[in-house]
């Protein structure tokens, strides 16, 4: 792997992951672009005790362009778009319109191909491999920023979830601050410690394991299940069985299982509902441990990744219970979906 950093006209950063070591990004960008004016503001919310970023400046961002004015795909003669080679392989870059900047934090997006045309599923198990190099360099470049505690890597994929820009990408979160569901994470692992003496993660995973209505895939390095107690229609978590705070600390039997496993449940995820059905809408959460948490150590990595589609053209919403109240009510049982997602494994 090849990492070459750049500076875009208006001084955002952008960072090439080539998967030949050979590779020359000399590329100039050559658009008049104005220096970024951001203005994210975070608050408090004295209710709740969590933070609201306000971020004004994004009502102004590209929405829905049409795939010949995509500021992701590579540029061309005549076609400047925010990545200035003519390819790529997996490009990060800073968010022109990000929701968190400067003292509040840091947005990037990840290209994780140049073909407008694929979706994750769609990579091969070296291309996945290289954005899973990309996630974790972007960890360990994040962790050095003092205005960053906790990365979160994620993919929003589909218009229902959202998604403003049709090219297969994803994004990175630099927080400020612990987000409130790890709060609520580390607040359970150590309540479990004081009760048990063990880890929650470690045990999570072996009751999930012993039980095994819920898994849905295994590997020698990873472990894929429906949680008992699943919030969305259609929820999978993937953890390596040798439990690290952060994607940094993978081993190298972990990375060199990981892209197979990823691409069969995103292969999976996209025959749920049959062929005839578009493609599921999905997001897919890294979730990290904080860097200055005292217990980072004792924090699992894991992935979550699940659908709002509950059933064959229908959307699940956070409605009255869930958007009010934060109590999901799910409509598929979690061994249902176990069950179907083991039913739609590749041949
Ligand atoms: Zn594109």
């Amino acid at each position: 792997m090849k990492k070459t950093a750049t500076r875009l006209a208006d001084g955002r950063e952008l960072i090439y992951y080539d998967a030949r070591d050979d590779a020359v990004r000399d590329a100039v960008d050559p658009r008049p672009l104005d220096p970024i004016a951001t203005r994210s503001e975070i608050r408090h919310d004295r209710l709740l005790g969590d933070r609201v970023a306000i971020a004004s400046h994004r009502q102004g961002r590209t929405y829905h362009p049409p795939a010949d004015e995509c500021p992701l795909c590579p540029s061309r003669e005549g076609r400047h778009s925010e990545i200035p080679a003519a390819d790529y392989d997996v490009v990060v870059f800073e968010n022109r319109f990000p929701s968190l900047a400067g003292d509040s934090g840091r947005c990037e997006v990840v290209c994780f191909t140049s073909d407008h045309d694929a979706s994750f599923a769609d990579l091969t198990v070296d291309q996945a491999a290289l954005v899973l190099e990309a996630w974790t360099d972007r960890t360990a470049e994040l962790a050095q920023l003092p205005s960053v505690e906790q990365v979160f890597c994620f993919e929003n994929r589909g218009k229902e979830i959202g998604v403003t820009l049709g090219h297969p990408h994803g994004q990175i979160y630099g927080y400020p601050f612990t987000t409130p569901r790890t709060q609520l994470m580390l607040r359970s692992l150590a309540e479990h410690r004081e009760r048990t003496g063990r880890n929650l993660f470690d045990d999570v995973v072996a009751d999930e394991r012993a039980d095994g209505r819920r898994v849905v895939l295994e590997g020698e390095h990873w472990i894929a299940f429906v949680p008992y107690a699943a919030h969305w229609p259609y929820e999978v978590h993937l953890y390596p069985k040798r439990r690290v705070p952060d994607l940094r600390e993978l081993d190298e039997g972990a990375r060199t299982e990981f892209p197979q496993m990823y691409l069969e449940l995103l292969r999976r995820f996209d025959r749920i509902f049959g062929p005839d059905e578009p493609p599921t809408p999905y997001i897919a959460a890294w979730h990290q441990a904080p860097f200055s948490v005292a217990d980072r150590g004792e924090f699992a990595l894991h992935l979550e990744l699940f659908t709002i589609r509950r059933t064959s053209g229908k959307l699940k919403f956070l409605a009255g219970s869930e958007s009010g109240m934060n109590v999901f009510i799910n409509d598929v049982p979690p061994e249902a979906a176990a069950e179907r997602l083991r039913e739609v494994a590749s041949e």
